[in-house]
């Protein structure tokens, strides 16, 4: 059965029994058998193992859900839970993230063409989706044959794409622009953070990298310093901010006293399946008193 040690320890088998190498096939083969049973059309015999769910990103001065990020899931049948941390690298490293991330994009535009309310939805993007020269071309195409208004998408990129060639990451920028989608940075403030990516690049978002808030407490001021500060840079630059990881009743008060007007974090909910978006939109349920102090995740 799976183990789950610590985060980025997973491991199918215990090592004794497979070396490191065996284990990399086994996860690759997992991986492509995943993606046959969402990816083969409504003739497949396989039980779907990937999914979306949503994590609702809340307006904190009145508790509205403003929108939603989606995560995708693994469930294998025998293996259980396995985490993006541990599948998007080898999807990344194998080329299946093109797959993988055109049936992201195509199912939570789908779904949220299903919500009653027209709120925005964010999709991840790996910087190997974003460096092929028919992203923007795939985004496009996804926005045809699901009807999803532009306005409502919002692509997160994080400072990898930057490591591409400047010219078709240039020209992804233009297209994705044109077609009205909207742009987030992922994980700002770790990483290089290189202050030039924001002269060069049209995003409309900055997401703050979930460490500030983890490490944002009364003994470290510095963390909540540097969180006011780039709340204030993307102010400056006409961008929104949202800020990650919020999951305690403590950190929400810190946050907003720094400026934060968009929070996403266990303190409001973790991510939901459709069923459950569906359902709370259809009773009216858009705003989310927070639940916390959470310390834990809920899974
Ligand atoms: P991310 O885009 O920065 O997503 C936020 C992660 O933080 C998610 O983890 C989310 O479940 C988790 N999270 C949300 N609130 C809290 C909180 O209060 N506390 C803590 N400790 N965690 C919180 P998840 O779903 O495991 O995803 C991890 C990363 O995997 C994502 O980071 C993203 O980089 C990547 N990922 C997930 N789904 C996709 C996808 O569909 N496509 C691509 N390319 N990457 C994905
Ligand atoms: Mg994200
Ligand atoms: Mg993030
Ligand atoms: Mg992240």
């Amino acid at each position: 059965a799976a183990k789950h040690g610590g985060r980025g320890q997973f491991r199918f088998y215990s090592s004794d029994l497979k070396d490191e190498k065996e284990e990399r096939r086994l996860l690759e083969e997992a991986l492509r058998e995943a993606i046959a049973s969402v990816d083969s059309g409504p003739d497949s015999w396989d039980e779907p193992q990937l999914a979306m769910v949503y994590q609702p990103v809340v307006r904190t001065d009145d508790h509205t859900v403003v929108g939603f990020e989606a995560l995708m899931r693994w469930e294998h049948p025998t293996r259980g839970n396995i985490p993006p941390s541990v599948f998007i690298p080898v999807a990344e490293d194998t080329g299946m993230i093109l797959q993988l991330g055109a049936w992201a994009l195509r199912q939570a535009a789908r779904d949220a063409t299903a919500w009653p309310h027209p709120l925005r939805i964010a999709v991840n993007v790996s910087a190997v989706q974003f460096a092929h020269p028919d992203f923007p071309g795939i985004v496009a195409d996804m926005l045809d044959a699901t009807g999803l208004d532009p306005e409502r998408l919002e692509l997160e990129l994080t400072e990898s794409v930057f490591m591409g060639d400047g010219e078709v990451t240039d020209a992804a920028f233009k297209a994705l622009k044109s077609l009205g989608v909207r742009l987030a940075l992922d994980d700002f403030g770790t990483g290089y953070s290189s202050l030039s990516y924001l002269r060069a690049a049209p995003f409309d978002k900055l997401k703050v990298d979930r460490s500030f808030v983890d490490s944002c407490t009364l003994s470290d001021q510095n963390s909540a310093k540097i969180i006011a500060a780039i709340i204030g840079l993307a102010d400056a630059l006409g961008m929104e901010t949202t800020v990650e990881g919020v999951e305690a009743f403590d950190q929400r008060d810190v946050v907003c006293a720094k400026g934060a007007r968009f929070i996403q974090g266990f303190l409001y909910s973790p991510p939901l399946e459709q069923t459950v978006v569906l359902e709370r939109m259809a009773g009216g349920q858009l705003r989310i008193p927070p639940e916390g102090p959470q310390r834990h995740r809920p899974e």
